[in-house]
């Protein structure tokens, strides 16, 4: 993200993919305005929410009108970076990473999985949903410079080492699917996505506090 867009709090930076993902679909079917409580009860987050996010950066509704679709969806492109195409590597092409390389991330937001690489001898030199698989020995010296984001979809006993190895070949952020909680310098970010504790802790919530 630009200097300038620094100032949105963390927590409403991450609602922005879905409410770009919303207005996207919105537009192609032709929709100028929307209004707070159609965003609201479409990516079920409230409407107050909504106005708060949508006023930092300088969209506000107007009573009776909405908001217009197009002038936020270009807002959104630019503060996405979604006008340019964001590379990302893949490591580890277990069942998960596999998932991943076959799934179509360019379908709903600019980024695409343009390499993967791992340690099997078997998978090595072999394509996954059209993404060639390298040896991760030769991460440094394979991997296109352009890119600055990796998935890390291994199991979690090599996963810091792995991130280590990630961090000195240049990456600045990882999507930690593994459980291993990771170690890195202060300017590299994580974004962690452990799936069994995600399940639990919906198990946990069903129980314990019914809607
Ligand atoms: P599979 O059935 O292909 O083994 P899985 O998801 O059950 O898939 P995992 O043991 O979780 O397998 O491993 C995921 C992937 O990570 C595999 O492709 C494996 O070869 C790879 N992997 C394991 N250790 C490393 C490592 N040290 N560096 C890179 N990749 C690794």
């Amino acid at each position: 993200m630009k200097n300038d867009q620094t100032k949105i709090p963390q927590a409403t930076a991450k609602r922005l993919p879905l409410y770009y993902r919303f207005l996207e679909n919105l537009s192609a079917s032709g929709k100028q305005r929307v209004s707070s409580t159609e965003l609201s009860e479409a990516v079920k987050v409230d409407s107050a929410t909504i106005r708060r996010d949508f006023s930092y950066f300088g969209a506000l509704g107007k009573k009776g009108y909405g908001y217009n679709v197009n002038y936020l969806l270009s807002f959104f492109r630019k503060t996405l970076d979604q006008d340019e195409l964001t590379k990302v590597i893949l490591v580890g092409v277990g069942n998960l990473g596999t998932a991943f390389l076959h799934y179509n991330f360019s379908k709903n937001n600019n980024t695409q999985i343009v390499m993967a690489f791992d340690v099997d001898e078997n998978k090595i030199g072999s394509e996954v949903g059209g993404v060639q698989i390298h040896n991760l020995k030769n991460l440094k010296e394979e991997m296109d410079p352009e890119v600055t984001v990796a998935i890390l979809t291994v199991p979690s006993a090599p996963a810091q080492k792995i991130a280590d190895q990630l961090v000195e070949a240049g990456i600045q952020g990882i999507l930690n699917f593994t459980p291993a909680r990771l170690d890195v310098p202060e300017k590299v970010r994580v974004h962690h996505i452990d799936l069994s504790v995600e399940l639990q802790s919906l198990v946990y919530f069903l129980k314990h506090y019914p809607v």
